[in-house]
This record gives C-alpha cells, sequence and structure tokens, in this order.
C-alpha cells in the first residue's frame, strides 16, 4: 500500500477529549474517530487492526473446538422476559420498538439467542457437548462511555457459549477456554493475568476474568506473592482475625460535633485517626433501604453487599431516602436507630471498642460505641480487601494493582436452560437441563489494552501479530531515481512473500515520514537513503531506539528473522 493513497489521517496535536494514551493515540493515529459519545468509526488502520485481532481470536478458537456463527444483534424483547433480564439487565440495555410496537432490544450479551437456538435444535445427550461462538457487535448504554473504545456503547465481542450434559463435561469445557484464553493473549503479547472474578447471584463455580495489567484501567485486582492467588477486588474475600479487646468498654456518649460531617472533619474535630470511627452508608437494594457500616478507613465492596442481598439494583441512597433513615441531614446515619430494612455490619466493626459513630441526629455524634451492647446487625464481609490485609488463601503478603479486564469466562451452570427450558434426553431416557458456561472477549478493549502496554512518547509500537501493517519503506527523496526504484523492488520482494509493506512515496520530508512510521507504530522500518549507492539500507524495528545498515540482499533474512522471534508465520 503507498502511504499516499492511504486514508490516514494523523493529527499532531492531542485531542482534548482523549484522557487515556490508547485513546490518544487512537485518535492521533488515524485509527478512529469518534461520532457521539461512546460511538466510533474505525478508518483503515484501525479496521485492520480489529480484523487482525478477530483473526487470532477465530484461529484459537477454532483450535479449540468451537464453531463459528453469527446471530442478529436485533433481539425480540420475549427471549428476555422468559430469562427474566428483560427487566433485570437494567437501563444498560439499549430498547425499541418495529412499526408493529413489538418490543427488541439491541443484544448487550447474547446467553437468551443461544440459549433459544439450541432447545430449538438440541434434543439428546448425542449431540452434546457443543461450543458456539460468534464475533459480533454489542449495545450497551454505558453510564459513563469513556477512554475511547475501553468503555463505548457500540464494540466488538467475541461471545462463545458452551453446553454440557455434566459439571465434569462443563469443566472441560472451561478449561479449554482458559487455555485458549491464554493462548489469544499469548500471541497479543499482553502481559495479563487470570484472576478470580464474582459469579454474582447465580453462584456457580468458576467465573475468571482476564486483567491486562495498566494503571489506566477501572478494575483493581489483588495479587499475593507467596502463593500465586490473584483476584479481583470485588471478589476477593477479607480474613478477619477476631482479637481479644483489651480496652475497658466506656459509657455511650451523645458529643455536639456540629460542623462535622465527613470523616476528615471528623478526625480533626476528634483528634483522633480515621480507624475509631466508623461509617454507616445507606443504600437502595431494589425496594429496601439498606445500612451497611464499615470502619471509618474502609471501602464499602457492594459486590459482596449485593451478593449478600440478593438483589439485582443496588445503589447509594439519595439525600431524601438518607434523611428518612436517619430523621437527619446527611452526614450522621450510624447504627443506633437507624430506620433501615437491614444493617449489614462488617466483620472488622466487631473488633473495635469505643468507637466514634454518627447519631442519627443533625449536628451529633455517638462516642464509646459498642457493637452487642449498643447495636446489632447482619454481621459479614462487606469491605474492600486492601494492602494491609493478608492473602485470603496462604496468609501472606499482597499487592492491588489496577487492570483492564479484556476477557471474561463464567460457569452459568443451569442459570439459562432452566428458565428457558432448554433440555436434552439421557441415556435413560430422562430429561434434564443443559449446563452452561460463557466467554466473552471485548475486541476493541483489546486493541487499547494493547496500546497501553506498547506505546512511547512518539506514538504506538504494536507488537507484529496485532500491526496494521507489518512493514514501511521510507524513501528518504522520493523524487531520487536510485532510491524510489530500490524501495520499489523491496516493496515489491517482501509483498511477494506475503508480508504487510507500507510504502512512504509522498513527497515529504523524512523527518515527517518518520514520525508518522513512530505514530502508526509500524514494527519494522526500511529507510531508503543516500547510501543506496552502496547498496545500503537502514534496517529499524519500532521497538528498538538503535537501527542497523544493512544490504539490500540482507533484507529477506532480517525480516524472516524478525517474523520468527516474535512468532508470526509469513
Ligand atoms: P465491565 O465490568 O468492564 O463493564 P462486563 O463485566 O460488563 O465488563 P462482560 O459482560 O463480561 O463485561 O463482557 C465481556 C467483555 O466485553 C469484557 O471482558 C470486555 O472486554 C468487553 N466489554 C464489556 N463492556 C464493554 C464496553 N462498554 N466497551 C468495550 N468493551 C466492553
Ligand atoms: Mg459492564
Amino acid at each position: 500500500m503507498k502511504v499516499s493513497n492511504l486514508f490516514m489521517p494523523t493529527m499532531r496535536e492531542v485531542p482534548k477529549e482523549a484522557e487515556i494514551p490508547s485513546y490518544e493515540l487512537m485518535l492521533r493515529a488515524g485509527l478512529m474517530r469518534k461520532m457521539a459519545s461512546g460511538v466510533f468509526n474505525y478508518l483503515p488502520l484501525g479496521c485492520r487492526v480489529l480484523s487482525k485481532i478477530e483473526a487470532i481470536v477465530r484461529e484459537e478458537m477454532d483450535r479449540a473446538g468451537a464453531q463459528e456463527i453469527l446471530c442478529s444483534a436485533l433481539i425480540p424483547s420475549e427471549l428476555w422476559k422468559e430469562s427474566g433480564r428483560w427487566e433485570a439487565f437494567g437501563p444498560e440495555m439499549f430498547k425499541l420498538r418495529d412499526r408493529n410496537e413489538r418490543e427488541f432490544c439491541l443484544g448487550p450479551t447474547h446467553e437468551e439467542v443461544f440459549t433459544d437456538l439450541i432447545r430449538n435444535e438440541i434434543k439428546s445427550y448425542k449431540d452434546l457437548p457443543l461450543n458456539l461462538y460468534q464475533i459480533q457487535t454489542k449495545y450497551r448504554d454505558e453510564i459513563r462511555p469513556r477512554f475511547g473504545v475501553m468503555r463505548s456503547k457500540e464494540f466488538v465481542m467475541k461471545d462463545a457459549y458452551s453446553f454440557d450434559t455434566t459439571e465434569e463435561g462443563l469443566d472441560v469445557s472451561f478449561n479449554k477456554m482458559y487455555d485458549a484464553y491464554c493462548r489469544i493473549f499469548d500471541r497479543l503479547k499482553l502481559n495479563y493475568s487470570a484472576v478470580e472474578a464474582d459469579s454474582g447471584a447465580i453462584g456457580g463455580t468458576g467465573s475468571k476474568e482476564f486483567m491486562v495489567k495498566s494503571d489506566v484501567g477501572e478494575d483493581d485486582v489483588v495479587f499475593c506473592n507467596s502463593c500465586g492467588y490473584a483476584a479481583n477486588v470485588e471478589k476477593a474475600p477479607v480474613v478477619i482475625n477476631k482479637c481479644s479487646k483489651n480496652e475497658e468498654l466506656k459509657a455511650l456518649e451523645k458529643v455536639e460535633t456540629p460542623h462535622a460531617k465527613t470523616i476528615e472533619d471528623l478526625v480533626g474535630f476528634f483528634n483522633t485517626t480515621s480507624d475509631k470511627f466508623a461509617k454507616t452508608l445507606i443504600y437502595k437494594a431494589d425496594d429496601m433501604v439498606v445500612a451497611v457500616m464499615v470502619r471509618g478507613d474502609r471501602e464499602v465492596n457492594e459486590i459482596k453487599v449485593k451478593n449478600l442481598l440478593n438483589v439485582i439494583d443496588l445503589e447509594l441512597a439519595d439525600e431524601k431516602t438518607v434523611q428518612e433513615a436517619t430523621s437527619a441531614i446527611v452526614g450522621f446515619a450510624g447504627p443506633i436507630g437507624i430506620k433501615a430494612d437491614r444493617l449489614l455490619v462488617d466483620a472488622e466493626v466487631l473488633n473495635m471498642t469505643n468507637m466514634i459513630v454518627g447519631a442519627n441526629e443533625t449536628g451529633y455524634h455517638y462516642i464509646n460505641v459498642n457493637y452487642e451492647r449498643d447495636f446489632k446487625g447482619t454481621v459479614g464481609d462487606f469491605r474492600n480487601i486492601t494492602e494491609n490485609d493478608v492473602c485470603p488463601k496462604c496468609g501472606g503478603k499482597i499487592e492491588v494493582k489496577r487492570g483492564i479486564e479484556v476477557g471474561h469466562i463464567f460457569k452459568l451452570g443451569t442459570k439459562y436452560s432452566k428458565a428457558m427450558n432448554a433440555n436434552f434426553v439421557d441415556e435413560k431416557g430422562e430429561e434434564h437441563p443443559i449446563i452452561m458456561g460463557c466467554y466473552g472477549i471485548g475486541i476493541n478493549r483489546t486493541i487499547a489494552a494493547i496500546i497501553e502496554q506498547n506505546h512511547d512518547e512518539k506514538g504506538i509500537i504494536w507488537p507484529l501479530s496485532s500491526a496494521p501493517y507489518q512493514v514501511i519503506i521510507v524513501p528518504v527523496q522520493i523524487k531520487d531515481e536510485l532510491q524510489r526504484k530500490t524501495a520499489e523492488k523491496i516493496y515489491d520482494k517482501l509483498t511477494k512473500m506475503g508480508v504487510e509493506v507500507l510504502i512512504d512515496d509522498r513527497d515529504e520530508r523524512a523527518g515527517v515520514k518518520f514520525n508518522d512510521a513512530d505514530l502508526i507504530g509500524i514494527p519494522v522500518r526500511i529507510t531508503v537513503g543516500k547510501k543506496i549507492k552502496d547498496n545500503i539500507v537502514e534496517f529499524k524495528l519500532r521497538r528498538d531506539k538503535d537501527l542497523k545498515e544493512i544490504k539490500v540482499d540482507e533484507i529477506t533474512e532480517n525480516v524472516i528473522n524478525f517474523f520468527k522471534e516474535e512468532g508470526v508465520n509469513l
């Protein structure tokens, strides 16, 4: 491809809306453009990267025995009503009606569609196991679309669904997908971890997220350096050792704290530390008002709360609800006398003696509060793990790091097959629900994750496996006959070998061409300059600082070696 013909609108300026490097570089390198918040159009380079990643995913899914199909994004509401998710999925689902007022949604995920397909076609154990997948566009009306294609309203997902007759069969299907995912992310040269993830109210025995380590990730991941335990913070249990109380219980007292509402205000007011306080947060959980109590310096883990309550929606209550529950303005909630349907108390609070809490009265706090003597609630693990906690598996030291979730594999069990009557008949003629698993990879988010891990101040540094083009040839002076002709010859030769080559035939200064080549991140640059008189060109890898001078007839060998090193076939 000639750069002069390529639709590659690069940008020098850093676009204002780009909050993170991958978003900035995808815009600047002309991979894509934004059409609306969370909605993007892919240009030639971006489109090629998408196809490259899809091809790797396809190869590995096929290798693992999954079969590709393609479903519609437009899904009738009846299927979702059967599974109970028409309401439960919530406002993230795009709902619409056709001209006959029939309700549809734009599929945010396809469990219902695949379950429906299977129940209509599969009758016997003889037809199972089966694993079907698609690479298809999903729609989610994200509350906060951000970070470019990392969290968008429309995105391409590879979603696979496995169908088995036994739990052991599901384990086999799950492990095959696990291995396939490792191969995919290895081939994409990502630095990732497969971590334990929440399986929600479904329970189930397995859910793993593939996390790409990155500071811009939206998930917190716990790692144990001793035993290798790795889990999403949402999931990681906190181990609390009951400690004996050596402080004497003092008499409960109500204290006027006129201007102190936040924990910081209170720390100043009482001249103490935040771990002496217990904060009480008020939530709306479906139709209930729920108070959750954790130590002042802790974060409530909403997933743990949600799982305990077995509710669909959980969100911090609005001001009015807080006022009704506490009979006070916001900032004075506490466990004593709170009007809530449930009071959940984090286990750590039981280890606190003479703590300070809100008094459910504007301008007042209680001091010397003690669990059991002064209040009681449902005790459990309701907070996020921190680096000061121990590994829940081995008791070792843990680290908390940020990660980008690029994939998720999940044992569904019979949740959908039971709800939608997807059964098989066994050897004895008895009917059972099919046992399912589901497996997703966000293709666009994976592009962003690759860029987050592979860029420098000049631009993207594509790994060979996902690069839009593999080699770029830069004749320094396109008007120089020998340079142009040699560049074209190299182009023809490499193209014939099956290499994806760009030739920068523009009549531009060399600096401009080098900057663009660096920005769009082509892995190999071959520069044809003055030394071509001596049959010498420059061979430079985007990821390396140094370049080397080689003879024209050594180009092929150098390219082949690089492809071998990178594990990419020619
Ligand atoms: P998140 O917690 O980030 O919202 P999710 O749990 O909703 O993700 P899944 O339903 O498991 O995601 O979807 C499978 C994969 O699809 C995710 O691992 C992710 O790579 C991708 N994905 C999900 N939502 C988006 C989005 N809004 N934009 C881009 N990719 C997404
Ligand atoms: Mg989501």
